[in-house]
């Protein structure tokens, strides 16, 4: 296809002709809760392509997915950065115009990034916690691909034992089932079948002589004693991933449709703006530059992984709007 005529089909899809989008995405997620049997995976792809087809495309995005290759692995699409200036196109788009098509590419560039710069097959995912604030970006702006990865990379894959984020991944899920009926509550009932009333570190139940207690915070998790309730605190960071969820609950899930419309029409609704400085997303850039330049922190290198979700108040580790303000 000449580039002139690729340039006119592009066009097309940038004025509303969902139906015959070029570029889609089969985000990971979509791919386990299909296949967790409530819904045909191509039915969840056709639904979150509606869904995302509704929010604006900048011009950055138009043009850097010209350029953007992609190959099959395992039935999903993986995105091949061909250079740099493409990142800097999503960048601009993501920054300037809010275009979450844009923050969910950026989510998944980051996310791929050392394995299109090293070549590896299956890498560490080195960059996780850059993808993070930007699939959060377009999470909280409704976009459902953001969601369905955010869920997927950073709340399932990356959780190890000491690293879960389920109380999380039920928040998101039911944003995404709000938007959307027709999506199934995403993973919900694995989750409680999992979760259960069971003490969420050591997996006591419910006996005669013992009730779990759930977490005050999120009454999310139980647990059978307070040493466990602190372990799960202190060392699992759920004092984070907790206050992560009170800022959602109050500052965004009021607005999550609001926020929404608004960005569909291209617009801010000033309670975004409040929920980037509460979730931390508006911090200034000093704060993070390091784990952003040479992936470390106080000097010292780090394990991606401990730097996705939240920092002990909820905030996120890394930004994405950095305010203008000079700290310190
Ligand atoms: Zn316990
Ligand atoms: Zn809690």
């Amino acid at each position: 296809m000449g580039r002139k005529q690729k340039l006119r089909q592009e066009r097309k899809i940038k004025n509303k002709n969902p139906t015959s989008a070029v570029v889609t995405t089969a985000p990971e997620a979509t791919v386990e809760a299909a296949s967790e049997g409530r819904m045909p995976e191509a039915a969840m792809k056709a639904i979150a392509d509606e869904i995302d087809n509704m929010f604006p495309k900048s011009d950055e995005y138009v043009q850097a997915m010209m350029d953007m290759d992609t190959e099959i692995i395992n039935g999903n699409e993986h995105y091949k950065l061909n250079n740099i200036e493409q990142y800097v196109l999503f960048k601009q788009g993501a920054t300037e115009h809010g275009c979450v098509h844009s923050m969910l590419l950026m989510g998944k560039i980051l996310r791929i990034w050392s394995a299109t710069t090293k070549g590896h097959c299956n890498p560490p995912p080195m960059y996780i916690h850059l993808a993070y604030p930007w699939l959060l970006e377009g999470a909280i702006r409704g976009s459902f691909r953001c969601i369905m990865n955010l869920i997927g990379e950073c709340y399932m894959h990356q959780a190890g034992p000491d690293r879960r984020t389920d109380a999380l991944f039920d928040y998101w899920g039911k944003i995404a089932n709000n938007t959307d009926t027709r999506i199934p509550a995403l993973g919900l009932n694995e989750l409680k079948y999992r979760l259960g009333r069971k003490c969420v570190i050591c997996s006591k139940t419910d006996t005669k002589t013992l009730t779990l207690t759930q977490c005050m915070g999120c009454s999310f998790h139980c647990y059978c004693s307070e040493s466990c309730q602190t372990t799960h605190w202190n060392e699992h960071n759920h004092r984070g991933e907790c206050k992560q969820l009170r800022i959602l609950h109050k500052y965004h899930k009021p607005y999550a449709k609001a926020i929404r419309d608004a960005a569909i029409r291209g617009d801010i609704h000033p309670a975004l703006e409040k929920l980037q400085y509460k979730l931390g997303l508006s911090r200034p850039l000093e704060d993070y530059q390091e784990l952003i330049d040479y992936n470390t922190h106080d000097g010292k290198l780090i394990n991606p992984k401990d730097y996705v979700v939240a920092r002990e108040d909820g905030t996120v580790w890394v930004g994405s709007f950095p305010s203008m303000c000079v700290s310190g």
